[in-house]
């Protein structure tokens, strides 16, 4: 019995403290055994280095670390609340403490003991007050307090409470070995434990973030390596050099510098031994499609089928129509696969597909992925626009024998952090904007614009332009339809009233989204209002207005995929950012977005703004969670985990030697919390 609870792996609820009640809410919090719970790193320190004097404090809904001296314990009133107060002083001035509830709070604090305080400052000018703070005694050496994500029942004492038995009861052994632990010097496993939790100073705390962040990185690039290895397999759809000048000749434009040498890398691609395996980034507008249909018409001359797969059905028509328009003149034969197909239909399309007589086939990735074979597939191209997977890439293969892949990304993220992070992927970039695309202009206005607004988008509706105005959800508790509903409506009330006016939002049938796109596209809508559904990848490039309502409610890599629905023709386009929000953030915010234009410069400014976390926190990437590292602030840990995961693999390409069994483990762990998993 013993030997289990001093295994790592024991249940939570052996742990002093603990108890089956308080393991049934630790496990809301993913915690369910001892090395979970060693594993709930704090979310931040109270730092009571950093004290103020109760004399400077203002009662600001700040919080305040406070030293002094229990100067008066009150007699605690009993009622339907319990009320303890003590009277503080650091001879700058006195302060009112009181605890609800807590006798054992009240019981802790002795009188003419000097403790730490930290908690809301409340009370007024003259009387300064705190209500429940947290507290250590003052001659404590270790002033750096944890605090943790909790749950219902689960207080932050409790739950320091709990980890400092944990870490009293168990040792935690080494999953990195000692040559790795040498060589980048880092900390034991179990040292770095305790100093991330209670940390005497900020050396310790440094030292330990780094060991933890170390491993962290280590094993998710050692996962994305290890899956790159997997991927080499010999090609099944090994490609020769063909002559395609007939594609560029053909094209109603002449290709960027940029498409010209992603289509070139591809097609390179397609006669190694190994199959394709690239992403394509490129900021909106920047003619991702075009390369997908140069890499689909050189599959096709080596007598390949391509398929291209988008995330919704208005993005699988549009493709299949600029794919259509590019390649059926050369002869290729391109084919639409969607849901609102009739059955008999879809069902002739697939045994098009399946026969070889179809050599494109656009559609959305359910219906591609679920019941359609192909008879010789070579090529997979994914539109991901933003949303991206670890594991949903690996599983592409499934469909040919060994096809080449393609994933084209709009997400716009710096090179080397994008080479680090896809580490199974090679990377193109298309970094250059076709010609004769002016530059969108953007304005941030308030809505006393509005009327000036409509007017404007009049002025170009009249000369054959169109305008796409996107309103977000304003108040909470209404739908995102009553929302866009009302929207419309206030329009009649404007110079407006009587324009075609189309209504998208996300919670409408999809056949009814894709007649009111087609009719925004066929200009019988002049004016759409949306919600953010025309974010994804829309080419309309007869609209040239773009109107964001509480602009301030969207990021601004979001911002910037709405802007680029429109500047997509050779008219001037225009971006207006209507906001009532005078915060300075909000007017920084607006300020990059008039005055930059470029996606992954947005993106840098974004990161600076909003901090990692949150840029990299809301899954867009499709990366398994990190618990402490944070791949931006972390580059340079990043750079030096990804040559430790080199040397690793260098020797044991699939991480099938015993000595390194505990890493595939890790690499589970990680992954196996992925969005996609
Ligand atoms: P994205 O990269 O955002 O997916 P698209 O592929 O939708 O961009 O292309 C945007 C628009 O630019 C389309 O209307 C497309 O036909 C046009 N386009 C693409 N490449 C060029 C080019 N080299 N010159 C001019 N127009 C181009
Ligand atoms: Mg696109």
């Amino acid at each position: 019995m013993n030997d289990i609870k001093k295994s790592p792996d024991s249940p939570v609820c052996y742990i002093k403290g603990v108890g089956e009640k308080r393991a049934k809410l630790l496990l809301k919090l993913g915690i369910s055994t001892a090395a979970d719970l060693a594993g709930h790193y704090p979310r931040g320190y109270i730092d009571f280095n950093d004290v103020t004097h109760i004399a400077d404090m203002i009662n600001n809904g700040e919080n305040y670390a406070v030293k002094a001296y229990v100067t008066k314990k009150f007699p605690p009133y009993y009622g339907r609340v319990n009320i303890f107060k003590v009277l503080v002083s650091d001879g700058t001035g006195e302060m009112l403490i009181t605890f609800f509830n807590s006798d054992y709070s009240f019981s802790r604090l002795k009188l003419d003991n000097e403790y730490c305080f930290y908690g809301k400052a409340a009370g007024d000018f003259l009387r300064k007050e705190m209500h429940s703070p947290v507290f250590i005694n003052a001659y404590e050496p270790n002033k750096l307090m944890p605090k943790y994500s909790l749950t219902t029942g689960i207080s932050q004492g409790i739950m320091s409470g709990c980890i400092k038995n944990v870490l009293r009861d168990f040792e935690f052994s080494d999953n990195l070995s000692e040559e790795i632990r040498d060589k980048y010097s880092l900390i034991p496993y179990d040292t770095a434990l305790r100093w991330i939790h209670f940390p005497e100073n900020k050396a310790q705390y440094d030292k330990a973030k780094y060991r933890l962040t170390f491993e962290e990185l280590f094993v998710l690039q050692l996962g994305l390596k290890s899956v790159k290895n997997r991927n080499k397999r010999l090609s099944g759809a090994k490609m020769e050099a063909k002559n395609t000048d007939a594609f560029y000749s053909s094209l109603p434009f002449e290709l960027t510098g940029a498409q010209k040498r992603t289509i070139n890398e591809c097609c390179l691609d397609m006669q190694k031994q190994v199959p394709m395996n690239r992403l394509l980034q490129g900021d909106v507008g920047s003619g991702k499609t075009a390369v997908a249909a140069g890499a689909a018409y050189f599959a096709y001359l080596n007598g390949f089928q391509s398929t291209l797969m988008a995330p919704t059905e208005i993005l699988a028509k549009q493709h299949y129509d600029t794919l259509n328009s590019f390649l059926a003149p050369l002869g290729v034969n391109v084919a639409l696969l969607t849901g609102s197909l009739t059955p008999a239909k879809k069902k002739e399309i697939r045994s098009l597909i399946a026969s070889g007589q179809v050599d494109v086939a656009v559609g959305t990735q359910a219906l591609i992925q679920k019941s359609t074979s192909f008879s010789k597939l070579g090529l997979v191209i994914t539109d991901e626009q933003h949303r991206f997977g670890v594991s949903q890439r690996a599983s592409l293969t499934d469909k040919g024998n060994e096809p080449h892949k393609l994933v084209m990304s709009a997400t716009p993220i710096p090179r080397t952090l994008a080479m680090i992070i896809y580490g199974d992927l090679d990377i193109s970039i298309l970094d250059e904007m076709p010609k004769g695309r002016l530059p969108i202009r953007t304005y941030a206005v308030d809505s006393s614009y509005h009327d000036r607004l409509y007017k404007f988008i009049l002025k170009y509706v009249q000369n054959g332009f169109q305008a796409y105005i996107v309103c977000p959800l304003i108040e909470e508790g209404i739908s995102e339809k009553a929302a866009a509903t009302n929207y419309i409506q206030s329009l009649n009330n404007t110079c407006l009233a009587g324009i075609p006016i189309g209504l998208l939002h996300g919670k409408m049938k999809q056949s009814d989204k894709d007649s009111v796109m087609q009719d925004f596209k066929d200009n019988k809508i002049k004016v759409l209002v949306a919600t953010t559904v025309v974010e994804v990848g829309v080419d309309v490039p007869n609209a040239v207005i773009m109107i964001i309502e509480n602009a301030e409610q969207f990021g601004l890599s979001q911002l910037h995929q709405l802007r680029g629905r429109v500047g997509r023709g050779t008219e001037q386009s225009h971006c207006i950012l209507v906001t009532d929000n005078k915060n300075e953030y909000t007017k920084q915010r607006m300020d990059i977005m008039v005055c930059t234009s470029d996606g992954f410069e947005i993106a840098n400014e974004d990161l600076k703004l909003r901090g990692p976390g949150d840029f990299f926190g809301s899954r867009q990437h499709g990366l398994p969670e990190l618990k402490i590292a944070d791949i931006y602030a972390d580059l340079d840990i990043l750079r030096i985990t990804g040559q430790a995961a080199d040397e690793i693999l260098k020797n044991d390409k699939h991480l099938e030697k015993p000595e390194n069994s505990c890493y595939l483990k890790m690499i589970n762990k990680l992954f196996e919390n992925s969005p996609d998993a």
